[in-house]
């Protein structure tokens, strides 16, 4: 599927390729950028090897045009959010975890919600996931 992936503050398009760039912080504040895939419940995440990330790190995301958080602490802490303009144009919000190694992506429209990865369920509780869009 050909999408494309936007910040939600800028619109600026954050996918090159088959990846999406995001600017990223540790939890001890070092900085780096991380290549998520631009296919919905594919985990593999290109970094460079000087970016330690310890498994379930707590992650900060920032679009790297206008630097801006894309941190959804409406929905929860830990949930990230960008936009998603499918083949026909489409706008989806995309939210995803930013704790590294937890899988778990929603994809909204119309108050639907797609879930991928084996983590998704872990935020469905949280009834502002529904009533963000
Ligand atoms: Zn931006």
């Amino acid at each position: 599927m050909k999408a494309n992936y936007l910040c939600p503050n800028c619109r600026t398009c954050l996918n090159i390729g088959d990846q999406i760039i995001i600017s990223a912080k540790n939890e001890e504040g070092k900085k780096g950028i991380l290549l998520l895939s631009i296919f919905l419940g594919d985990y593999e995440i290109k970094k460079h090897s000087s970016f330690d990330l310890e498994e379930n790190e707590k992650l900060d995301m920032y679009c790297p045009c206008c630097f801006e958080s894309l941190r959804n602490p409406m929905v929860h802490d830990n949930i990230f959010k960008i936009l998603m303009q499918d083949e026909e144009d489409q706008e989806h919000e995309i939210l995803f975890s930013g704790i590294y190694g937890e899988r778990c992506t929603y994809q909204i429209r119309d108050k639907k919600v797609s879930t991928f990865g084996q983590d998704a369920g872990k935020y469905l509780n949280y009834t502002n996931l529904i009533n963000m869009s």
